[in-house]
């Protein structure tokens, strides 16, 4: 099955949101834990959940992808910062364990001058004290595009942090298409390299999902822009061989594009159309 989605805001709830999903033409979908600049989660509302859970069996969703907020920054110098991160993922992850099988992604962070190694290890002492052996969610760290002291610019970095996780089946990836490239793998004109690249240096075993974004900027700008399928400098043709690369094709897709919800369900339309 394809597993095609986007991004959209939870704030009616689960069970409406996933009514939108499917007449947006998706089976799947991506959503903010709280608001992306921070603060309180929504409560949780347990007759929504059931009855989400009991639509998304007869609707064909089967996953489910939750984006931490963009503030959470598990390896910022401020140490209330980091309190604040390891505050919302233990939080967001206990809500997530009402589903058997969620998706937590998160932005490794930026260590805002520190140095990288130090950035690394502040999160990875935050994964080791979150992730638990019982729990059912996978968190995904994503790959991102290198702008300012971000890490997880680069496959190694990534690999990095999952050898120092010591529950490593409880971690995976999450790639960006936008942000790789700006990162500078070529995901354009060699696909392949670069799969065999996240292959050999982070294994594609820990591949989880994709986040389907053409790009504003320029390859290897380090820029994070999205831009429209199809209208940036990633294109159409790359796109489509992304949703069907053997290797990829049965991921879940997310797009978070610059759209409203008619352009979702364009670009919903136009990738089934393109899927072989
Ligand atoms: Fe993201
Ligand atoms: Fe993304
Ligand atoms: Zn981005």
């Amino acid at each position: 099955m394809f597993k095609i989605g986007c991004h959209l805001s939870i704030s009616n709830g689960f069970l409406k949101t996933a009514k939108t999903i499917i007449e947006l033409g998706g089976n799947t979908f991506q959503y903010f834990s709280r608001n992306p600049q921070g603060g309180a989660a929504r409560s949780w509302d347990q007759q929504d959940f059931e009855s989400f859970m009991e639509f998304a069996k007869y609707s064909g969703i089967e996953v489910l992808l939750c984006h931490a907020p963009y503030t959470l920054n598990a390896c910022s110098a401020t140490p209330s910062t980091r309190d604040f991160a390891r505050m919302i993922f233990k939080a967001d992850i206990e809500m997530l364990e009402h589903f058997s099988n969620a998706l937590y992604n998160f932005h490794p962070g930026s260590h805002t001058g520190q140095g990288v190694e130090v950035g690394i290890d502040q999160i990875v002492e935050i994964l080791n004290e979150v992730l638990y052996s019982e729990m059912k969610t996978t968190v995904l760290l994503e790959c991102m595009a290198g702008k300012g002291s971000e890490i997880g610019r680069s496959f190694e970095e990534i690999a990095e942090i999952i050898s120092k996780v010591k529950l490593k089946d409880k971690i995976g990836v999450c790639l960006d298409t936008c942000h790789v490239y700006s990162a500078g793998y070529d995901i354009v004109n060699d696909l392949d390299g670069v799969l065999n690249e996240f292959d050999s240096i982070i294994g594609l075993d820990k591949l989880k999902a994709i986040h389907l974004n053409d790009s504003k900027m320029p390859f290897a700008s380090n820029k994070d822009r999205h831009e429209k399928i199809g209208q940036g400098t990633i294109g159409l043709e790359a796109i489509v061989n992304i949703i069907n690369h053997p290797k990829l094709r049965d991921l879940p897709f997310y797009l978070e594009t610059p759209n409203e919800l008619e352009g979702y369900k364009e670009e919903i339309e136009l990738l089934k159309k393109c899927r072989k």
